[in-house]
């Protein structure tokens, strides 16, 4: 079992240290802006990121998504900010979720994303670094990791 190891600690308060102008860790980060820096899906973006946070704006074309993978010790969490993207979880489960819905997959359960909607998905997902993932099919679609 690894243990968080927090080097950097400060004595607050105290102003904003880290003022990036790039990604990650910028005190604002306009979603329209990374979208249009980024331009047509597929493609994924850090937002954040540090010991405790792992943040990514991911964009998929209809009909795609993710490798379907699981983790063993953190759960997930995602915000969806645009489009229809559905998760099949192990074990039959399947999320269909829209623009502002939160979606959450426990450690351990497979999830396999799509943008099963007519334009552009866009989801904030939160993690855990170091986020390992175990890449694994999808047993209820049978997509290959
Ligand atoms: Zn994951």
């Amino acid at each position: 079992m690894q243990e968080l190891h927090i080097d950097d600690q400060v004595q607050g308060p105290i102003p904003p240290r880290v003022v990036n102008t790039i990604s990650p860790n910028k005190l604002r980060t306009r979603v329209a802006e990374v979208c249009e820096e980024m331009g047509e899906p597929n493609w994924s973006k850090l937002i954040i990121s540090d010991e405790r946070n792992l943040v990514t704006l991911i964009a998929n074309k209809p009909g795609t998504g993710n490798r379907p993978h699981w983790h063993r010790d953190f759960d997930e969490y995602w915000v969806v900010m645009e489009g229809t993207i559905q998760w099949e979880l192990t074990g039959g489960t399947t999320i269909v979720a829209e623009k502002d819905d939160i979606v959450f997959v426990p450690r351990g359960s497979v999830h396999h994303i799509q943008n099963i909607g007519e334009g552009r998905s866009l989801r904030l997902a939160i993690a855990l670094p170091p986020a390992e993932h175990v890449w694994t099919d999808c047993a209820e679609c049978g997509f290959k990791a």
